[in-house]
């Protein structure tokens, strides 16, 4: 996003997990496709 290491901040109502840069206070969720490739590494991992 900004380029500074992102925090962990909870998840949104969905689920999703929630990120924040404790460096300049931006809070977003992690690009769609990063998130799309996370699910299907669990899915993989746990199958
Ligand atoms: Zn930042």
């Amino acid at each position: 996003m900004c380029g500074h290491p992102m925090k962990k901040n909870g998840r949104t109502g969905k689920g999703v997990q929630r990120w924040e840069c404790p460096a300049c206070r931006l809070s977003s969720t992690m690009p769609q496709r990063e998130r799309k490739q996370a699910r299907a590494l669990e899915v993989f991992v746990f199958t």
